[in-house]
């Protein structure tokens, strides 16, 4: 699994992970994103949740990380953008029964990540300065008990971006 806040480079390094060591590549947001073009059910509360920088329910999140890994013939994932929460974390093991090998986490200065959404351009409903604001709160509010757990596991590597 990869953890980071927004702009810390976590899909970006994800494609070259993926490239060099072949793991099947799952991001959070971007199958929350699939979500909400595909018209499900969920798809206006996801919206909304990702417009407010907030965080979606886990279920709902590892319920589709779930139904990717079933789907996938790979039985090595990277998971990109979580667990982003300890609620997060306790809803995959509970609903898969698994858990991670390793968690890589980027730790960026709030600056730099700052920058670098302001200037990505992809058209992201929540690539705002306001959002980003409520985004970056909600990541230094929730992170860091994921972050002390898996490194009291001996499970966590930090990168310094
Ligand atoms: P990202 O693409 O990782 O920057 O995520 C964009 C947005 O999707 C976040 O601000 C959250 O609203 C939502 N999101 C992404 N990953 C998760 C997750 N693991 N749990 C809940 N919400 C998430």
């Amino acid at each position: 699994m990869l953890s980071g806040g927004p702009g810390s480079g976590k899909g970006t390094q994800c494609t070259k992970i993926v490239n060099n060591f072949g793991f099947k590549h799952l991001s959070a947001g971007e199958l929350l994103r699939r979500e909400i073009a595909s018209n499900s059910e969920y798809g206006a509360m996801i919206l909304n949740t990702i417009k407010e920088g907030k965080i979606v329910p886990s279920e709902v999140t590892v319920k589709l990380i779930q139904r990717e890994m079933e789907s996938s013939d790979s039985r090595r994932f990277l998971i990109d953008g979580f667990p982003r929460t300890e609620e997060n974390r306790i809803a995959f093991e509970n609903i898969t029964g698994a858990e991670p090998d390793l968690v890589i986490f980027f730790d960026c200065p709030q600056e730099e990540m700052v920058k670098r959404v302001l200037n990505r351009n992809e058209g992201r409903v929540d690539d705002n300065i306001v959002t980003i604001k409520k985004r970056l709160i909600v990541f230094e509010a929730l992170n860091l008990p994921v972050i002390n757990y898996y490194s009291k596991r001996g499970k966590l590597y930090t990168v310094t971006v």
